[in-house]
């Protein structure tokens, strides 16, 4: 089963923290193939007054037999796991943070617990999800959206230039 997973962090060093979050997700025994995007440096959106992120995104291939939801479920609690290890602190909405992992997609999936909401419901407004992303896995089809290409060439150019590859 294919899912994809956001990755960001604006806080520390965060790039570390990235391949730390990578890192967790190829140790996971529900996890087989990981492919990961290049790193981007992108500037914040919503939220306060905050600095740029580096973001990412790993798109896996899970191997245990289970239902979509179980997987989505199981990422979620890695997800969470990740954010508790790299001592992740709420605060502020949209605030700033050493690491941040959403379940973007799982498969075609669609579920609307606003504990776990697949596909993640802000994919078509942030170019900082979808141009890593159309790096790996353009035709990975979003539920309800389309390809992560078409979804992608729907964002205005001025999104587009919030999002810099970053080359090492
Ligand atoms: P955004 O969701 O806009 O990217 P955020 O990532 O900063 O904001 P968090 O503080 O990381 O938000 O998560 C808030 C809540 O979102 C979590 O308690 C989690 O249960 C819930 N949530 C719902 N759907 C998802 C999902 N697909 N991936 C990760 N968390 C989710
Ligand atoms: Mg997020
Ligand atoms: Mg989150």
């Amino acid at each position: 089963m294919r899912a994809a997973l956001g990755l960001g962090a604006n806080l520390g060093d965060m790039r570390s923290a990235l391949n730390i979050a990578v890192g967790y997700l190829i140790a996971d025994p529900w996890v087989g193939q990981v492919a990961r995007s290049s790193f981007y440096r992108t500037d914040p959106v919503g939220g306060p007054e905050q600095p740029e992120y580096v973001n990412a995104v790993a798109v896996v291939d899970t191997r245990v037999e289970a239902s979509p939801i179980r997987t989505a479920e199981h990422l979620l609690s890695l997800a969470q796991h990740i954010e508790n290890e790299l001592q992740r602190v709420r605060e502020i909405r949209w605030g700033p943070r050493t690491i941040d992992v959403d379940v973007l997609a799982v498969e075609q999936l669609t579920s609307l617990d606003p504990r776990l909401t697949v596909p993640h419901p802000r994919i078509a407004d942030r170019a900082f999800v979808l141009i890593p992303w159309m790096e790996i896995d353009p035709d990975f089809v979003i539920p309800a959206l389309g390809s992560v290409a078409e979804v992608a060439a729907q964002l205005p150019p001025t999104d587009h230039e919030g999002v810099r590859r970053l080359v090492h």
